[in-house]
């Protein structure tokens, strides 16, 4: 029996999808060939990246100014690319430290130059996004992460920035109507709400490559998979064709604006009973919750075993939270169904 998947990611993803993916492993296209052996560089992958790139940018409602990509190697190399790309010689970049995800950023920009955390929720462990109204023009580039995967937070007011505006948005790409035009370059891990993990969305600005004065490594310069088409070397190709699938459910069923309505009834539903109920708790303060990562923990650790217990007995998977954090952390991504939320719900009810 399937079960309700609450998994930070890898993550449950459309049945349709785990459906047509079998059957492209077997025979794609009706060709007499797996997606898995034929060329990246065939009619009919070709056709598959092309109409991921487009329907990236009809979701996200953006022009031709932007390009979108699919890269390997996870949003973690997008730590190291953006300062490559973005951070002159002598510059310096401004970061947001709402997370770990963003520390780990923070780390890799500081090793090629110079960086201001211009605000930081650490100290509290971070269970707030920090407020910023504006980022100078002194700036390359300002980078913050849009959802933080382990903590649960979300920035709702993106801050006005006089430079370009980066976005690590790997856990609520697709999940809520946002102005993606404000932003300069956005990149995602597939693995939550886009596919499966091996490929990485960057969706760029062209007009903001080529000016950082550096000598960029192939692999890392996005102006070379741009003009290529996003086919620099191998992509991807069966995480690039799982995403297109993801991708379509989305758009037939509503796209982003009716993926949003859904996130909110399943967040609401789910916070309310956090809210009623004194055994639980959220890590973070209630301004800043996420429509997709709710991060919690128990009151009273003498019913922990009884919950864990229950939990795994509803059919329910991937509950525990970030090792980091401990307690408990249910992801909420596009494809987990609101039916499974009111099964966790009605757990935390009988404990
Ligand atoms: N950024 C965020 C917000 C994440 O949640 C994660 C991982 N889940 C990463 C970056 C790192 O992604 P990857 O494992 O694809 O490198």
């Amino acid at each position: 029996m399937k079960k309700h998947n609450f998994s930070a990611g890898p993550c449950i993803l459309p049945q349709e999808v785990f459906q047509k993916s079998a059957e492209a492993i077997l025979d794609f296209n009706g060709m007499g060939l797996s997606i898995l052996e034929i060329s990246h560089r065939s009619k009919d992958f070709i056709a598959v990246m092309d109409e991921a790139r487009a329907i990236v940018k009809r979701l996200m409602n953006l022009n031709d100014d932007y390009e979108v990509l699919f890269l390997g190697g996870g949003a973690s190399l997008q730590f190291a690319m953006v300062p490559f790309n973005l951070m002159k010689e002598n510059g310096k970049a401004a970061y947001l430290d709402s997370g770990n995800w963003a520390a780990n950023a923070i780390k890799e920009a500081k090793k090629l130059g110079a960086v201001d955390v211009i605000g930081s929720s650490k100290e509290e462990n971070y269970s707030f996004i920090p407020k910023i109204e504006e980022v100078g023009a002194e700036y390359d580039y300002f980078h913050c992460t849009s959802n933080n995967t382990i903590y649960g937070t979300q920035i709702k007011d993106f801050p006005k920035a006089n430079t370009l505006m980066v976005s690590d948005m790997s856990s609520d790409i697709f999940s809520r109507m946002i102005d993606y035009s404000k932003f300069d370059l956005i990149y995602a891990g597939a693995q939550k709400n886009m596919g499966p993990a091996g490929t990485t969305l960057v969706v760029v600005k062209k007009e903001i490559l080529g000016k950082s004065g550096r000598v960029i490594p192939s692999y890392l310069d996005y102006a070379q998979h741009v003009a290529k088409e996003s086919m620099f070397n191998t992509p991807p190709v069966f995480a690039v064709y799982a995403s297109l699938l993801t991708l379509q459910w989305l758009e037939n069923n509503g796209g982003i604006a009716a993926a949003e309505e859904r996130n909110i009834a399943k967040a609401k539903l789910l916070y309310d009973e956090i809210d009623r109920n004194p055994l639980f708790e959220c890590f973070c303060v209630p301004e800043d919750r996420s429509l997709m990562n709710v991060s919690f923990k128990i009151t009273d650790e003498s019913k922990k075993e009884a919950f864990d217990n229950a939990w795994k007995a509803a059919g329910i998977n991937g509950l525990n939270g970030h090792r980091s954090l401990g307690g408990y952390r249910a992801s909420l991504y596009n494809a987990l169904p609101i039916e499974s939320v009111q099964v966790l719900v009605d757990v935390m009810k009988s404990i």
